[in-house]
């Protein structure tokens, strides 16, 4: 019986957990790594393990970052079944080959540079085609699962996005049964549209999430939340320019475009027309309608009066790539797009259009990692590079906390005191280095539970309680900025040393003195 920690482990992103029991070997998500160009680089490459020997997958929810790589786990040999809740799995459905169009149309960008540079082309970690490959795979089934004689699944609500769930997992081996906990990514309290996280009493091993591990939010409630966003709305349409929400397409879009019906509707903020510039967030809507009976009050409540959440006179949606370019040259928009840390899709359009203008005001409404275009935003970086181009940053830039998926240090704290017993250990996963530290201090001191934070490609032994070191070698990551976020921003300070340098002697020393160096 043991765990192997493929991904998730020192960084957020990645998740992917493989278990061994008996002779049945599965995957815990298979989700793809974001952030800077370091972390990247690891969805390339051969998995560390035979994708074709795993037997079967479990989903926790459908955001990238846990399954982003089922299409290359399909493409290197995976023939099993992927088991998630049915609104996990519909969402699967169009987002897994949205996921393809986005390596494959990357890929071809750079290959493009690539040529002209006269370097071999790249291949896209996966296609369309794989993608579609995996779909056939993917089965939407009910609370519980018993999936072989070792294994027994129970999917519960984790309150992170529509369908998301926490794992509890039984394994039997040997007539010893062991239970594990897997959280996914656990949701804060009084969300919108999705309902509180349920609660776990006992368990031998639990991994747990700790994305805000060292954090804590003021604005969680939901008439703060409303009153801090009717706020920003108000000073940005004041300004006169657009506002630009950088948004996951799935959950996020939809809790905005629920917390601006709310708004306009009181009259808390003028009518304006808000644009939602995905178009996966228009699947992704479609999903959300299915199944209003996991609704919390207040989204049945909007529905009732509605019709539906997401059908409201101000807001539209843009399709085409046309419709979308259209938006360039206007004013006193609304306008919400993905990716939600703007390291991809129509965002970084949007960012280029609206960055350099004093009256544009851009929200970030999200989780933004280490090394991505919305953190340097976040972090007051005032000379940005988006497709290549130096865009100055004159917009204001504001922050929300309070729409993001994830618990905070208080949250994830209540959520650790309903447990009462871990027999065995508690890994903390899917954290950057200091939120897992501190997290997993925390719970050592009020729990008394043992604590791992485990390293990329480590194995746990769960009989005999210990880790073993990684197998096979494991590259040195650095979630934080690494040497291409240096270089990137090494370029446009040296473009800024030129303009604002005038002294011919001066910058030839200066430039020497670099040049030697490298
Ligand atoms: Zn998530
Ligand atoms: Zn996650």
């Amino acid at each position: 019986m043991k765990i192997h920690f493929h991904g998730a482990a020192g960084m957020v992103t990645g998740s992917c957990y493989r278990v061994e029991v008996g002779k049945t070997q599965f995957l815990v998500d298979c989700g793809m790594f974001q952030g800077n160009k370091t972390l990247k680089e690891l969805n390339y490459g051969e998995f560390a393990f035979d994708p074709a020997a795993i037997d079967f997958v479990l989903v926790t929810h459908a955001h990238i970052d846990h399954t982003g790589l089922l299409p290359k786990l399909v493409k290197k040999g995976f023939r099993g079944k992927i088991y998630a809740t049915p609104p996990t799995a519909d969402l699967m459905g169009f987002m897994l080959p949205d996921s393809a169009r986005i390596q494959e149309s990357e890929v071809e960008l750079k290959n493009k540079r690539n040529e002209r540079k006269g370097r071999d082309p790249l291949e896209p970690i996966y296609t369309i085609e794989d993608a579609e490959a995996t779909l056939p795979l993917i089965e939407g089934v009910g609370e519980r699962l018993l999936l072989s004689d070792h294994v027994e699944v129970h999917f519960r609500n984790a309150g992170h996005v529509l369908g998301s769930s926490f794992l509890e997992v039984i394994l039997r081996e040997n007539g010893t049964s062991k239970k594990v906990v897997f959280s996914g990514d656990l949701g804060a309290k009084d969300r919108p549209i999705v309902e509180d996280p349920e609660l776990v009493s006992e368990t031998d091993y639990l991994l747990v999430e700790s994305t805000y591990g060292n954090r804590l939010r003021t604005d969680e409630k939901k008439e703060d939340r409303l009153k801090q966003l009717g706020q920003i709305v108000s000073q940005a349409l004041h300004r006169g320019g657009n506002l630009i929400i950088p948004a996951f397409a799935v959950e996020r879009t939809q809790d905005l475009m629920h917390d601006l019906s709310i708004l306009m509707d009181r009259g808390s903020i003028p009518r304006t027309e808000v644009v939602v510039d995905s178009p996966l967030a228009i699947n992704a809507a479609k999903v959300f309608a299915k199944y209003p009976e996991l609704y919390d009050d207040d989204a049945t409540a909007l529905m009732k009066k509605q019709g539906s959440i997401f059908e409201h006179p101000s807001i539209r949606y843009t399709v085409s790539a046309q419709d979308s370019m259209a938006l360039n040259g206007k004013k006193g928009l609304i306008i919400m797009s993905a990716s939600g840390m703007c390291d991809a899709g129509r965002i970084k359009h949007h960012l280029k259009h609206n960055l350099w203008r004093r009256d544009s005001t851009v929200l970030f409404v999200g989780y933004q990692a280490e090394g991505t275009l919305g953190r340097l935003l976040l972090d007051g970086t005032k000379t940005v590079r988006i497709h290549g181009e130096e865009v100055r940053v004159e917009a204001a830039i504001e922050e929300l906390s309070g729409y993001s998926g994830h618990a905070d240090q208080r949250g994830l704290l209540e959520w650790l005191d309903a447990i009462e017993t871990v027999r065995g250990t508690v890994f903390v996963v899917h954290g950057e280095e200091e939120a897992r530290t501190e997290l997993a201090r925390l719970i050592r001191e009020r729990k008394g539970f043992q604590t791992v934070i485990p390293a990329l490609g480590e194995t746990f032994d769960l009989q005999a309680n210990v880790a073993q070191a990684p197998t096979v070698p494991t590259p040195t990551v650095t979630p934080a900025r690494d040497s291409f976020n240096l270089y990137a921003e090494l370029t446009i300070r040296l473009a800024e040393f030129m303009r604002r340098e005038k002294d011919e002697a001066n910058r030839r020393q200066i430039l020497e003195a670099l040049l030697q160096k490298i």
